[in-house]
């Protein structure tokens, strides 16, 4: 993976990747607004905070940045180039993170659903992925 970004263009990325209410989420929430499904947003009782909520699907979504959550495989979740054992580290225990609250939500009976930024690209495909009630996650 290449540092695709100059530095102060990464900073800048970063900064709109930890934040919540991204432009990312604020795409799936319009998303399964016109797809007709009802959520609820960050609800702090639920472990991880999830970014969207279908109560009725018992389903949480989290919209996550590729680089923040080092997405596998894909071309965003490159490396830093320099400082790269600080990131490497921080990255890591992101992702660490995520599969303890992917675990906890489980075990409480909630589907979990992960949407990559990488996958707004295509929301006709991303659409048919959140379909909820044709159950072919
Ligand atoms: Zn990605």
């Amino acid at each position: 993976m290449t540092d695709v970004f100059t530095k102060s263009k990464r900073s800048e990325v970063m900064s709109l990747i930890k934040n919540r209410n991204t432009k990312p989420e604020l795409a799936v929430r319009s998303l399964l607004h016109r797809m007709g499904f009802r959520f609820r947003l960050h609800r702090a009782d639920l472990p991880g905070k999830p970014d969207i909520v279908l109560p009725r699907y018992k389903t949480v979504i989290f919209v996550h940045g590729c680089f923040w959550h080092r997405h596998k495989g894909c071309r965003f979740a490159y490396t830093p180039k320099s400082r790269t054992d600080f990131w490497l580290k921080k990255l890591e225990s992101n992702m660490v993170r995520d599969q303890l609250v992917k675990a906890d939500l489980e075990r409480l009976g909630w589907r979990v659903i992960t949407v990559w930024e990488c996958e707004l690209r295509e929301p006709g495909q991303l659409a048919n992925r959140l379909d909820l009630n044709r159950e072919v996650l």
